[in-house]
């Protein structure tokens, strides 16, 4: 067996880069080749259909069925004109990654024989059989059906021979089993909430997006090595796998050269993006050995969240070409940095603002202050339900785990913002404002240098960072769903600029100045939402306990931290806003609960069987060797100076029998600690069992393996170890 390990070791060395064929036209050129976007829509639609859809994308109007069979033919006609055969309603259950059912454009022609035929129908609406898909006992309960629903705001694409249409995924009784559904309703409440504040500035405001950029982590690994590893294969993460002599100690992969079969996968990975029209940018090695990072440049909240989807998929099919996996597990490696998803959020206006970005006037800067504020407010109000948005089983192994973010959310603004605030806040109410007749207003509000913004100090402890222009949210996972995180920001910031304009509107009603009264709001908030903001050491031990005085969510642990989706004031906010009911919340919830349990549950049966097959024979293996060498020393020496002489290789021998000992123990243990949990009925004491008991005791196991590893002759260790699955690429 040891030899699959050499044998795979030997092909992985022996591989050479793949020639990648690279397009003859410019990027610019084969950009979006595979969408059907603006351009497609204007050659194969009508005119008259064509405005029609475009006011559907832009304004939200209702898509009116009568044009749907136009629409329809018209993509047909695009697909089959680029070779699709197939299409399919392409959604995103709440299993992190998409779904799809392909059929084909072929029906009876009536006449004996088949035609190609597509009709608005079809693309407006399907029933995939839902049953298979967490829904967390919404479709149990009464109609057992689902169906997906086009969003036609995120254009259809083709991948290999099918025209993909991304939808949405909803119970018959109108209940979201997706994350896009209540993406889009978060969007609209914060494109409503945003456009009525920014009208005390500008009439002209009609509509706010939010955008979204995500930076991408991840970790490639020789396709050979990862099938001789089988917790990386049915875990996604090494269960097991003593620390490298060499790891990132030396800070030279970042930015050290790409290796070239890397090189060759990434160039490969982004032709292929950008003829999706994920307008992919930024490419470099990450912190660890073997962990990359790829980022687009930021786009509309919605479509951003669908080209990260996309392009996950797209990764593991490129990474498998190369000879690659692709790794988007949080933490596939103990002892080296895990994978997040920084999550790079703004708001702009349809007029072309960015909100938050400062602005050249006072005026601009006083609206600057409150989207920021407001902002901060959102994050202070809901900082634990923010949390439980990136929580899972697999980001678990990064929050709070003394790197990248911590798991206290709180925000960094740098020294430029954070003078200016406490300038709002402590300036005399005359200083700041002041009516001067004829002349207007004066307004105090000062002006900050556009380039000390972008380069002040950066805080790469903090979990939700002002990086300048926008809030950068570090806490997301790379395997996650960014809609996740986002549905939360949107909605929560939505609800802090409802209760700000509340405020706001009874002052002016009141007969205050429009100005005077958003001054004295924004006053007020900046001092409600103080404890949110912490430019300092995130990971240190002195921040746990502050923020703890501050009264910010210091849970860690996961399965606990889901219930914030349940609290009233969550609940209240979500309803308030129309983005989620109470029924889809418990719903949604015993998801992530089961989902976190089955994911420890599958650990712990692969940790058990890999101690037990692999593991064991191995040590029990080496320690016959040594057994067997013991005594023919003795056979030779004999006496004092046998003993002497061996009396090393019997120590080993005695610590791989306690360690073997040890493992056989918590190894049936960990069975039985499980067989208590799978009979608790509540999906939320399961996780929480799982959590408290199971986890710890794969800890425990691991830590006799890693020794073992130690001890145990090279030649015989199975498992390719944490060197060779590291820098061989
Ligand atoms: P860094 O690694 O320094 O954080 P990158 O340039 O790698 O920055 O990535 C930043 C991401 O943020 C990119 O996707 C970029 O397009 C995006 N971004 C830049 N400005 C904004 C903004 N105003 N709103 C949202 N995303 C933004
Ligand atoms: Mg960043």
């Amino acid at each position: 067996m040891a030899n699959l390990r050499f044998n795979v070791v030997e092909r992985a060395f022996k591989k050479r880069p793949l020639p990648v064929e690279v397009p003859e036209m410019r990027p610019a050129e084969y950009y979006g080749k595979l969408v059907f976007n603006r351009e497609k829509m204007y050659k194969y639609l009508s005119l008259e259909v064509y405005e029609k859809l475009v006011d559907v994308i832009d304004n939200g109007t209702r898509l009116d069925r009568s044009i749907a069979d136009a629409v329809a033919q018209g993509m047909k006609q695009w697909a089959l004109d680029n070779g699709a055969t197939h299409y399919t309603h392409w959604f995103q259950p709440l299993t992190e990654g998409t779904a799809e059912k392909h059929d084909a454009f072929v029906v009876h022609d009536g006449k004996g024989g088949m035609m190609e035929d597509f009709s608005g129908k079809l693309l407006v609406q399907q029933e995939p059989d839902a049953s298979s898909f967490p829904n967390g006992g919404i479709r149990n309960t009464f109609e057992a059906r689902g169906y997906s629903a086009w969003d036609p705001t995120s254009p259809v694409f083709i991948i290999d021979d099918t025209l993909c249409i991304p939808t949405i995924f909803i119970s018959y009784t109108g209940e979201a089993l997706d994350y896009k559904a209540p993406l889009l309703k978060s969007l609209r409440a914060i494109n409503k909430a945003a456009t009525e504040v920014c009208q005390y500035f500008d009439p002209n405001v009609k509509q706010v997006h939010a955008n979204l950029g995500w930076e991408q982590e991840y970790f490639l690994v020789d396709e050979d090595l990862f099938f001789a590893r089988p917790d990386l294969v049915l875990t996604g993460r090494t269960l097991m796998g003593h620390d490298s002599a060499k790891n990132q100690q030396m800070d030279d992969h970042y930015f050290g050269t790409i290796p070239e079969r890397v090189q060759a996968y990434m160039k490969d990975l982004e032709i292929e993006a950008l003829q999706l029209g994920i307008p992919v940018k930024t490419r470099h090695n990450e912190v660890a050995p073997g962990q990359f990072e790829l980022a687009p440049i930021f786009e509309e909240c919605n479509l951003a969240v669908d080209h990260n989807m996309l392009l996950m998929s797209l990764m593991k099919k490129i990474a498998h070409k190369h000879s690659f996996r692709v790794l988007l597990h949080e933490k596939p490696f103990n002892g080296i940095n895990g994978s997040g998803k920084h999550n790079n959020w703004s708001l702009t206006t349809d007029t072309g603002v960015l909100l938050h970005r400062n602005g050249k006037t006072p005026e601009d800067n006083l609206r600057f202050v409150v989207f920021i504020v407001e902002t901060l407010m959102a994050v202070y109000k809901h900082n634990g339900l923010l949390k439980a948005s990136v929580m899972s089983a697999t980001n678990d192994h990064r929050l709070g785990a003394n790197e990248a973010p911590p798991a206290i959310i709180s925000s960094f603004l740098g020294t430029q913002l954070t003078e200016l605030l406490d300038h709002i806040e402590l300036a005399d109410k005359e200083e700041l404002f002041t009516f001067e007749g004829k002349q207007g207003m004066k307004l105090d509000i000062p002006e900050i240098p556009e380039l000390l913004i972008d380069n002040t100090d950066r805080n790469r402890t903090s979990p939700f960072a002002f990086t300048g222009n926008r809030f950068e949210f570090r806490a997301v996972g790379s395997e996650a769903n960014c809609a996740s995180a986002m549905i939360v920001l949107n909605t929560a910031v939505a609800e802090a600029l409802i209760h700000f304009k509340k405020r706001v509107d009874t002052l002016i009603a009141k007969g205050e100045n429009k100005t005077s009264a958003i001054i004295d709001i924004i006053r007020e908030d900046i001092k409600t939402c103080k404890p949110i903001r912490f430019d300092g050491n995130g990971y240190s031990e002195e921040w746990k306990q502050e923020a703890y005085k501050r009264g910010l969510d210091c849970e860690p642990s996961c399965p606990i931290c889901f219930d914030r989706y349940l609290d009233k004031e969550s609940v209240k906010m979500f309803e308030l806003t129309n983005v989620m009911t109470k029924n889809e919340l418990l719903a949604r919830n015993e998801v992530k609960w089961e989902t976190y349990t089955k994911r420890i549950q599958i650990e712990a049966r692969v940790i058990g069987d890999i101690a037990m097959n692999h593991i064991i024979p191995v040590a029990t293996e080496y320690q016959t060797l040594l057994a067997k060498n013991v005594k023919s020393m003795m056979d030779i020496f004999g006496g004092e100076e046998g003993k002497k002489l061996t009396e090393s290789n019997i120590s080993i021998i005695k610590d791989i029998a306690n360690r073997i000992k040890t493992i056989e123990i918590d190894v049936e243990e960990l069975v039985n600690t499980r067989k208590i949990a799978n009979k608790i009925e509540s999906q939320r004491k399961k996780a929480i069992a799982y959590h408290d008991t199971i986890a710890p005791k794969m800890e425990e196991i691991r830590y006799q393996i890693d020794k073992l590893e130690l001890i145990v002759s090279n030649e015989l260790w199975t498992l390719p170890k944490y060197r060779e699955l590291l820098f061989i690429r």
